[in-house]
């Protein structure tokens, strides 16, 4: 007993030790610029950041939006002051415009990006990045928008977080399967299992899924009380103060796995809502990646070819070079890094590294 114990403390010691080394190593290519010498050896590069919900109450909203697409108001504001002063902040024209060749951009330029369209990006986000004179790109999921409705994933995750907390038990009559959603494990499980069907499907089609959900669970999210998404107004005003407002679909399925028929209306329906709100042509596209892969194929590349976007983003990681297909540009996830560990991430981005 007295010798599993040593062993077991000698192992907490070795784990903190290698976790030190780590985060030593870290600071030494951080501050000894060994990753700037590395960039300055690749061709010029930009970044794209992909930020989801910005929130001053992370934990608070974890039952509607997962944790893992927030970042805490706090740590966004700092994060967009070391984008002010050790980067070059730049938005989608000027990237797009850098692609086609009319316009040079320094080394170091990075792009901020919102996807899904949540209310915090105007209440919240978009008043910390002008406060940098920063400007982000925000796209809109349409019918979330229109009907003031979080999307399907948050939806789900909401039924899913609430039965893990009540120890429900599921019972799927038509896979002869039960769930018990109070196990952790079991509840990602089923999670997932049932988050793949909502990821092919559009429309009505996903709706009559998710309703029937709820009705299982007997219960689903009081939009009086969650969290909101933008408004058409919102929107306008944020394209007032020199923020771009793009195109995520109606219904944010994954585009490479819905039925090829609804391709068109998912993209060009939305588009065509979005242009008649904004008054205004909508150049930027992002792809939704709800789950499944992969999240975009040659039909939806034509797709947003016919409709003549000027960038359109995935959520593949990687740095935009001049010669990207900026209908297919890779960007960096951030969710909720602290300072130091926000450096690193895009230091290392730029470097071509992925951590
Ligand atoms: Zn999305």
């Amino acid at each position: 007993m007295k010798n599993k114990l040593i062993g077991v403390v000698r192992l907490n010691v070795l784990e903190m030790f290698i976790k030190d080394i780590k985060e030593t190593i870290k600071k030494v290519l951080l501050e000894g610029k060994v990753l700037r010498l590395y960039q300055r050896m690749r061709s010029c590069s930009v970044l794209i950041l992909a930020y989801h919900s910005v929130s001053e109450n992370r934990d608070g909203q974890a039952d509607y939006i997962n944790s893992g697409i927030t970042t805490e108001a706090k740590r966004f504001d700092e994060q967009m002051s070391i984008l002010r002063k050790e980067f070059y902040p730049v938005t989608l024209d000027e990237i797009a415009d850098w692609i086609n060749g009319s316009r040079s951009l320094p080394s170091r330029s990075v792009a901020v990006t919102f996807d899904d369209g949540f209310a915090d990006n105007y209440h919240i986000a978009a008043p910390i990045m002008e406060k940098y004179d920063i400007r982000g790109a925000i796209y809109l999921t349409i019918d979330s928008v229109q009907h003031r409705k979080l999307p399907w994933f948050c939806r789900t995750v909401f039924l899913f977080q609430q039965a893990k907390r009540q120890n429900q038990v599921l019972t799927d009559s038509e896979i002869k399967r039960t769930w018990n959603l109070g196990n952790p494990k079991e509840n990602r499980e089923a999670f997932i299992y049932y988050s793949y069907p909502c990821a092919k499907l559009v429309g009505e089609e996903l709706e009559n899924y998710v309703e029937k959900l709820e009705k299982w669970f007997g219960y689903g999210i009081d939009s009086t009380m969650s969290p909101s998404m933008i408004d058409f107004e919102q929107a306008r005003e944020l394209r007032r103060r020199g923020h771009l407002i793009g195109n995520h679909t109606l219904s944010h399925g994954n585009l490479a796995h819905i039925p090829p028929e609804s391709l068109h209306h998912e993209i060009a329906g939305a588009n065509e809502i979005l242009e008649r709100e904004l008054g205004e042509r909508v150049e930027h596209f992002s792809y939704p990646h709800p789950c499944l892969d992969p999240q975009w194929n040659n039909n939806t590349l034509e797709e947003t070819k016919k409709l003549g976007y000027k960038t359109a983003v995935l959520t593949s990681f990687g740095s935009v070079f001049r010669n990207s297909s900026p209908l297919l540009l890779p960007r960096l996830m951030i969710a909720n890094p602290n300072a130091f560990e926000f450096r690193w991430k895009l230091e290392t981005a730029l470097a071509g590294i992925q951590t």
